[in-house]
């Protein structure tokens, strides 16, 4: 795998885990589990060892996301200890409070609960080598950011956000979040996501549904990074039901948009 520079890693250090990357978003709904699950199917592509953390615990959705919604970790002995093999897909591995529950079945997970089941999926697992961890972290800023943010050493966070104000002013939040002092986790920039739409039949047009820059303009304004954008397309949405991340195929604007965003990350 191609070399990475190495940030300063603080907190428990995982063995073998290189860069843990917190996927949030302030608001729900604006594409934060699609956008890590097409970063890390680009990572893998790049050569990356990358794994999935899902610790959105209001709706995991990566297990869908990567058509492994029928599986579960499997239990495996590592030096005497039984530890759980993440499920893998496109090359990326994956574990995700999905896999505790029921297909269907609606799971209150109350913060407890959801914090142990957090810290098996990071301590009694077997990742294994990974250059990267993405964790997509519920939406928001609540108590369950903080304890997994006690609990890992992240060594950067990423903000999705649309355009639209409502959306902005969450994404403000989850950047005060990684900031403040007790926290202190490195922003590696914002994402805007549904930037703009174009119609097939109008391929010149592009349509700001969600408002105009609105991501960019704020990563300006909090003086982080813009990552890079990606338009609204009906594609993207579909292959994230059907399982298959669209970046996986080539030569397409989608799978360039990901791999400028990946290259602006690491
Ligand atoms: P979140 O994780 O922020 O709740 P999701 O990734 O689940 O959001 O996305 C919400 C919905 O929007 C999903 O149906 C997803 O397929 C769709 N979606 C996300 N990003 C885009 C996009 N750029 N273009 C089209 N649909 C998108």
């Amino acid at each position: 795998a191609p070399e990475k520079k190495q940030p300063e890693i603080k907190g428990k250090a995982i063995p073998g885990i290189k860069n843990i990357i917190a996927v949030a978003s302030g608001k729900g709904g604006v594409g934060k589990s699609t956008v890590t699950s097409n970063l890390a199917v680009t990572l893998a592509k790049m050569g990356f060892k990358v794994g999935i953390l899902d610790a959105d615990i209001y709706g995991p959705s990566t297990p869908m996301m990567f058509d492994v919604e029928a599986e579960r970790p499997l239990s495996v002995n590592v030096n005497g200890k039984s530890k759980m093999k993440p499920v893998e897909n496109y090359g990326v591995k994956i574990l995700s409070i999905g896999f505790f529950t029921k297909p269907n079945q609606a799971v209150v997970w109350r913060g407890p609960m959801a914090a142990k089941a957090l810290n098996q999926m990071i301590f009694d697992a077997d990742w294994g080598e990974l250059d990267f961890m993405l964790v997509d972290l519920p939406p928001g800023t609540g108590d369950i950011h903080l304890s997994i943010m006690q609990s890992l050493p992240i060594t950067g966070s990423v903000i999705v956000s649309t355009p639209q104000n409502v959306a902005l002013a969450d994404a403000k939040k989850g950047v005060a979040m990684f900031q403040q002092e007790s926290i202190n986790v490195p922003v590696l920039g914002i994402i805007e996501n549904m930037a703009y739409f174009t119609p097939e039949e109008l391929p010149e047009n592009k349509y700001y549904i969600f408002g105009q820059e609105g991501a960019k303009n704020l990563a300006k304004d909090l003086k982080v990074p813009f990552l890079g954008e990606i338009p609204l397309v009906q594609s993207l949405r579909e292959s994230g039901d059907i399982g298959r991340p669209a970046a996986l195929q080539t030569a397409t604007p989608l799978e360039k948009a990901f791999e400028d965003i990946t290259r602006n990350m690491v």
